[in-house]
């Protein structure tokens, strides 16, 4: 069993199948996985999963790289992530990658937006989905600025140096590992797979992002999971249903608290 920590199935090229993605997920024993908003505009497609479906959960967030969406302020979320399916904030975080050729300097509305989701997730008490691209050290710094490691969180899809790794490890975030690892030339990730600790360890698929071979280059989608964690569990010589259960197990702990294996059963009554 596997658990997609970051999809985006609400996107419309997923939702148009979304049966067929689903099942596709099951019969891959893809058992769970968090949809995760990226604007308000689009929240409510992520929501109306997330309770349409009981394997899947939502975070709520405006991603860095939606220069023009509507920022949300820190009340806004907190109401929005009282729904006991939204188990996060996010997706949140710099990406200073989609923007190069500008000065960062005029990147202020991005730390400004960062450090309220940040606000809010304090204040919720829900973990952080963060996602740095070409910003790792103002990424580290508003996190310790804002006392993130308070709540936790994932570094999402990342793709940075081991000691970068280190560094959120230390401000209590897991690290999330995507598709990219299945990249014959993603050398650096395959050992950051390896080395990090497996009980800090989430998979992710970022989908419709980022397919892993065998199908690099074409949509990816939940199912593809599979792909992944049985590529990281070669890298780290253990069996895929080892780690399957420990970044299950990950999953829990950080979205539902909850520290077992016991599908977010507190969060599946309250609905
Ligand atoms: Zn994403």
């Amino acid at each position: 069993m596997f658990i997609d920590s970051h999809c985006h199935i609400n996107f419309n090229c997923m939702i148009q199948h979304l049966t067929d993605v689903l099942e596709r997920m099951r019969v891959n024993a893809v058992t769970h996985a968090l949809c995760v908003s990226v604007d308000l505009e689009t929240f409510p497609s992520v929501l109306e999963i997330a309770h349409a479906y009981p394997h899947i959960f939502a975070s709520v967030g405006v991603h860095p790289g939606h220069e023009h969406a509507r920022d949300p302020d820190v009340k806004e979320l907190v109401s929005i992530a009282q729904d006991p399916k939204v188990v996060a904030i996010g997706e949140t975080g710099l990406d200073y990658h989609s923007f190069k050729g500008r000065p960062v300097t005029s990147l202020e509305w991005q730390r400004k937006r960062f450090r309220t989701h940040i606000q809010a997730a304090v204040v919720s008490g829900k973990p952080l989905i963060i996602h740095m691209r070409s910003s790792a050290q103002d990424t580290l710094r508003i996190m310790r600025e804002e006392g993130a490691s308070a709540v936790g969180g994932v570094m999402h899809c990342f793709a940075e140096t081991w000691n970068i790794a280190e560094a959120a490890l230390a401000q209590n975030f897991f690290i999330s590992i995507s598709g990219i690892v299945t990249f014959k030339n993603a050398i650096q990730l395959q050992e950051i797979a390896r080395k990090v600790p497996l009980e800090r360890l989430l998979i992710e698929t970022d989908s419709p992002y980022l397919a892993p071979v065998p199908h690099r280059g074409k949509l990816n989608e939940p199912a593809y999971l599979s792909h992944i964690g049985r590529f990281i569990a070669l890298l780290r010589n253990i069996d895929a249903a080892h780690l399957g259960l420990a970044t299950s197990d990950n999953f829990f702990r950080l979205f539902c608290k909850t520290g077992s294996l016991s599908p977010c059963n507190s969060v599946l009554n309250r609905i």
